[in-house]
């Protein structure tokens, strides 16, 4: 019986160090070179594409600066349960709370509202054939997914959002569930 305890033990601690390590590797891989990336700093950003294309991951330029669609049921985030904050990956700007977030079909993370006003930006969308309004970060204005009126209580609002734009920060890294 204690061997199975001490086994229960150890794997614990094993998850929880990977949970750790994966949350320090998404918020570093992304920022180390990048001298706009803030948490704090809401003052809003003005840089141009071809400074934004030296900065940042080939996979993060094209869906934030060229609105490309990541895949859907692809993205680290469309089933992720985590009690937290989401950030723009671009620029750190504070996006959702995971209390806003729900569990949605379309394969993308869906929220049913900002965290703040002015987090992000709306604009009309006329790509492909389709009418729909376009949601960017209110601070780097990069492109991070669409807005549709198909959502749940209280807002009725899906903010469908590319994965690879958002960073999570746990409420608390130490914790173990
Ligand atoms: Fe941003």
């Amino acid at each position: 019986m204690n061997t199975l305890k001490h086994l229960l033990i150890c794997a614990s601690i094993t998850l929880a160090t990977c949970n750790m390590s994966q949350n320090k590797n998404i918020k570093d891989a992304n920022h180390s070179k990048n001298p706009y990336y803030s948490r704090t700093d809401t003052k809003v950003l003005n840089v141009a594409n071809e400074e934004w294309k030296k900065i940042l991951p080939d996979s993060i330029y094209q869906v934030s600066r060229n609105k490309a669609t990541e895949e859907a049921f692809q993205g680290k985030f469309w089933n992720f349960t985590g009690k937290g904050t989401y950030y723009c990956t671009v620029c750190g700007n504070v996006l959702f709370r995971s209390d806003a977030k729900f569990a949605s079909t379309c394969g993308w993370p869906s929220f049913f509202e900002p965290t703040r006003k002015n987090s992000i930006i709306y604009q009309p969308d006329t790509s492909h054939n389709m009418v729909r309004t376009e949601v960017v970060c209110g601070r780097c204005q990069g492109h991070l997914g669409h807005v549709f009126n198909d959502g749940p209580p209280p807002t009725h609002k899906r903010f469908c959002m590319n994965s690879i734009v958002l960073d999570f920060a746990p409420d608390d890294s130490t914790k173990v569930e």
